[in-house]
């Protein structure tokens, strides 16, 4: 019988497991965290009994992912739960974008610009599983539906902020603005719009759904289907050099380019290794924590029943910060991505407290206290906030990377999402996930499609070991 070893129980690590073991590979799952997860993990971060995601929250293209919905994760628990308002993005006089998943709601909120709302992205919503199936994959490959990728093309490479002028209102534009802030880079940048608009159509096409009682359940799911094709993990392992790694057929690794080099590097051919060296860290996360009494007092009201709340003002102000913070300035009114999942998912809170959940971008490997800036984002358009506090937590750059080797520096989209790299991935080639070493391979979310909890990292990287294994034999 084949045998694997995965390194690291990510999204992408259990996924690559999955198929491995559906297609009778005998595999093992070697997790360096006492529980399997990842970036999709929750639990008691405050207070007893409040449920918080530790990093992803949101999972458009979870719910959406072709793979997970291959292993009915619903049998292993899992429930995808929607709010009423996919995202909002309030602005100072109290207006706010609102994103629902229906892009006739979203249209009609937005007044002059629904018209052109519909007509950015209503096409891309109805086409989005065509389209996703060309670039939820490696970029270098033969196009499926190449009439909906020519459609998708020539906006697509434009930066977020000249797709943004397409909207007249500052509505509108902010709206898109934030979504595209999701690629964590310059906004300014070519290609910072297709990040933006697969968002954006995937939130028309499934909404932005949490999972119930947590992301854990995400992959405790997937953990769970695993162990049922016979699937074995192991946790509290942390793999530090190669000898740790038993002897297998294929190895598998859920790791950062500086993981996998570190293993394996001086096994690979010169091109391959230099490749990865070059690949360069991404941005860096500051999050926190709240504990809160009842609800956060938005100056705009629909921001209480959304799950996503984009902190940051209107567009010109978050390419601004976005292009200051890039260059290593600490901005004092950063972009924050805030989320009340227990808008979506009620359980989450208990005796009227809630746990809320906030992020902001930060220069790369900031090791300063984001805390203040992030709270005051909130109370400028939520006034009467802090009085709600009940209890913090607090995430640092450091300590995202002291849980998550692969999150260095706070890196949490696994590799700068700019340049050449946003879409060759972890170096250009034709099959990425190879590292030129016999029978192992990358499968993080640093090969494509790239961050999120959808799995197909692992699942392209699992093909293509398992067609390397038929060709040595
Ligand atoms: C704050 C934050 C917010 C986010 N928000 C969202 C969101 O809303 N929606 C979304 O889709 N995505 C979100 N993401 C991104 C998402 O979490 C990642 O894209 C996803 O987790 C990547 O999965 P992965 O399997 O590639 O890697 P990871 O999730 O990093 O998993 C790697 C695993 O390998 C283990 N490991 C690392 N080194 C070793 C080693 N040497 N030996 C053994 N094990 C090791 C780690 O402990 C970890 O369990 C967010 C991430 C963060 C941090």
């Amino acid at each position: 019988m084949t045998s694997a070893v995965v390194v690291g129980g990510g999204p992408n690590g259990l996924a690559a497991a999955l198929h491995l073991a559906r297609n009778g590979v005998e595999v093992t799952v070697l997790e360096a965290q006492d529980e399997v997860g990842g970036g999709a993990r929750s639990g008691e971060l405050t207070l007893p009994g409040l449920v918080h995601d530790h990093c992803s929250a949101f999972h458009p293209l979870g719910v959406g992912s072709p793979f997970w919905q291959e292993f009915d994760l619903g049998r292993h628990g899992l429930r995808w739960l929607l709010p009423p308002v996919d995202c909002a993005h309030p602005l100072d006089d109290g207006r706010a974008g609102l994103l629902h998943r229906s892009i006739a709601e979203t249209a009609a909120g937005l007044g002059p610009d629904g018209r052109r709302w519909r007509a950015a992205f209503g096409d891309l919503a109805d086409g989005f599983d065509e389209l996703a199936a060309d670039l939820l994959r490696p970029i270098l490959h033969v196009p499926r539906h190449p009439v909906r990728l020519g459609a998708f093309g020539p906006r697509a490479v434009l930066p977020a902020t000249v797709m943004a002028r397409w909207f007249r209102t500052d509505e509108g534009r902010a709206l898109f603005g934030g979504i595209a802030a999701h690629a964590f880079t310059r906004l300014d940048r070519p290609l910072t719009a297709s990040l933006g608009m697969m968002i954006t159509a995937s939130g028309h096409r499934f909404g932005w759904p949490v999972a119930e009682g947590g992301s854990g359940k995400i992959t405790a799911a997937a953990a769970a289907a695993l162990r049922e094709l016979g699937g074995t993990i192991v946790t509290g392992t942390p793999v530090r050099r190669r000898d740790d790694i038993p002897p297998a057929d294929l190895v598998l690794l859920d790791l950062s380019p500086a993981q996998a080099l570190s293993l394996y590097g001086d096994l690979m051919p010169g091109r391959i290794a230099r490749g990865l060296g070059r690949y360069r860290v991404g941005s860096s996360a500051f999050k926190m924590d709240y504990a809160i009494s009842g609800d956060i007092p938005w100056r705009n009201p629909a921001c209480a029943r959304a799950g996503t709340v984009h902190l940051g003002g209107g567009l010109a102000e978050i390419a601004d910060t976005e292009r200051r913070r890039a260059a290593g300035t600490m901005v004092e009114r950063p972009f924050v991505l805030l989320g009340q999942q227990y808008v979506a998912d009620p359980a989450r809170g208990r005796d009227g407290l809630n746990p809320v959940y906030a992020y902001a971008h930060v220069p790369r490997g900031y090791d300063g206290d984001a805390t203040e800036a992030i709270t005051a984002q909130i109370e400028r358009f939520a006034p009467g906030f802090r009085d709600r506090i009940v209890a913090t937590h607090r995430t640092g750059t450091a300590d995202l990377s002291r849980h998550n080797a692969n999150f260095a520096h706070g890196d949490i989209i696994g590799g700068a999402n700019d340049g050449l790299q946003m879409i060759f991935r972890p170096r250009p080639a034709y099959d990425p996930y190879t590292l030129g070493v016999d029978g192992v391979y990358l499968c993080s979310q640093a090969t494509p499609p790239g961050a999120g909890v959808h799995g197909l990292c692992g699942y392209h990287a699992a093909r293509s070991a398992l067609a390397g294994l038929d060709r040595r034999r």
